[in-house]
């Protein structure tokens, strides 16, 4: 059962965002501070990540791409648990304003507001941006989105349901429209993570409320939650999940599941949990092929049309490098399209693809190791005709110097190499001798037109090299 030891772990030292502020303006400067990080605010400390509110959504991404790494660097300082961030918006719009942007109502809608107060409701957000609607239909989630629209028509036949795939994929999505579309026909939907079920089960524990719990759960119409894998290991937790489970199923109430793997995968979840989910329909999303991620791109700059009075667009060079090289995710889909429109907007330009490349580093897979010196050696010394020791010896010849030259030019942009770093790869050349090279090259870019063409082909060439090879 349940045992001290247990609530002990679940406790959390409190964070005080104060001192968070505080660290991050020295950290990084007054300036950014005040136009940026002084709009966050914190709302709630979870177990191993943390919900701060921010006024729209242009500040949520803008401080996501650039200085969430800070932040969480910053908070782990203070709580080493703490590994995600989630940003909500809480603006103040007028009725106009969210009038005219229909489809970004951030708003929550009236009902949750009201229910703020009531520590059970507090934790039913259903968000109204995550409809069936504006769920875009590939190969990899149609399944899903069928079996989730039979779901909602004819109610407990399917049941429990269960939905998994990887993150970002559509999960919370699918469930949220689900959560919607009951709601419309007036049913008590219940709609938690399992991480806040947790939440709440210990509270009411902690507080001798149980039956209130109880109650609560158990007088839902459909009980819909979200990443029932964090549910491994609590046991308590389970034990009374499986009763409200079956409670549910008796008086025929829906029960909606979501999970990151399938049921038999379910690690440290009792055995009868994982047998009923089992026994319900089971449906995963799988991984967006080309096709899916490319429309992701064109919906998700669709919505920013409308979202910005100021034209928003993106040159088919940069959707297809993010349709391409993005691939883990919807969420790093869009969370990708974001950052370059936020970029674009604050610099007044579209980047260009190496650009692009710095803005994406972290969600482009691997790039740090798959653009090697080696790579870089290599192509160049293809692309001139000359063999690597060439290249490396300490000829000074002028058809070794150029290519030499390029390959070190390249290496300074594509990696993130120290100049020293890069001397060592290059023969133990000095430091200095690198700088030289990296002047002349970008000298010589702007009096010579075959040099930038040179460049570019180069650069494209160690970019793309392996994902061409690879189709
Ligand atoms: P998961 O719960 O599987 O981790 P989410 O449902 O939170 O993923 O999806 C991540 C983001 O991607 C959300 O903003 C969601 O609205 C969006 N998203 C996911 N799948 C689709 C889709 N098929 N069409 C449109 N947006 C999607
Ligand atoms: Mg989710």
């Amino acid at each position: 059962m349940f045992s001290k030891n247990n609530l002990n772990n679940l406790k959390t030292n409190s964070l005080d965002w104060n001192l968070i502020q505080t660290e991050l303006k020295n950290k990084l400067g007054n300036e950014v501070y005040e136009s940026w990080l002084k709009k966050i605010h914190f709302l709630e400390e979870f177990s191993n990540y943390l919900l701060l509110s921010v006024p729209t959504r242009f500040i949520r991404d803008w401080i996501t791409s650039r200085y969430l790494d800070q932040i969480i660097k910053i908070v782990k300082i203070y709580k080493k648990d703490i590994i995600r961030i989630e940003f909500k918006i809480v603006e103040q719009k007028s009725k106009n304003e969210s009038l005219n942007n229909r489809n970004f109502n951030l708003v929550e809608d009236k009902e949750n507001i009201s229910f703020i107060k009531d520590t059970y409701l507090q934790y039913n957000r259903i968000d109204q941006n995550k409809r069936f609607e504006n769920f875009v239909l590939g190969k990899s989630n149609k399944l899903a989105y069928e079996a989730s629209l039979k779901t909602i028509e004819n109610l407990s036949h399917y049941n429990p349901f269960y939905i998994y795939a990887g993150v970002g994929m559509g999960k919370t999505h699918l469930l949220n429209s689900m959560g919607l579309e009951f709601k419309k026909n007036n049913k008590k939907v219940m709609f938690i993570s399992a991480e806040r079920f947790m939440y709440q089960f210990v509270k009411s524990i902690k507080s001798n409320n149980m039956v209130k719990f109880k109650e609560y759960f158990r007088n839902a119409d459909i009980l819909i939650i979200d990443d029932i894998q964090f549910m491994n290991g609590k046991e308590a937790m389970q034990e009374e999940f499986f009763h409200t489970f079956n409670a549910l199923l008796d008086k025929d109430s829906q029960i909606i599941v979501s999970a990151d793997r399938a049921p038999n995968k379910l690690s440290r979840i009792q055995e009868r949990i994982k047998s009923r989910f089992s026994g319900g329909l089971v449906v995963d999303i799988q991984k967006p092929d080309y096709e899916l991620r490319k429309k992701i791109v064109q919906k998700k700059l669709e919505d920013l049309k409308n979202f910005y009075t100021e034209e928003i667009k993106l040159s088919d060079d940069i959707q297809d490098f993010i349709s391409t090289e993005i691939t883990a995710s919807i969420r790093e889909i869009i969370g990708a399209v974001n950052r370059i429109i936020s970029f674009s907007r604050v610099y007044k330009k579209m980047p260009n693809l190496s650009e692009t490349k710095v803005i994406l580093k972290d969600l482009l897979n691997l790039t740090e190791n798959k653009v090697t010196i080696d790579l870089i050696q290599t192509l160049v010394c293809k692309f001139f005709k000359i063999s690597k020791n060439e290249m490396l010896s300490s000829r000074r010849s002028r058809y070794l110097v150029r290519p030499r030259q390029t390959a070190i030019y390249l290496t300074k942009i594509l990696t993130s190499k120290s100049l020293p770093e890069i001397g060592r790869e290059f023969s133990n050349r000095d430091h200095t001798t690198i700088i030289h090279s990296v002047k002349t090259i970008e000298r010589l870019k702007e009096i010579d037109p075959e040099m930038v063409d040179n460049i570019n082909k180069l650069k494209n060439r160690i970019l793309y090299n392996e994902k061409q090879n690879e189709i």
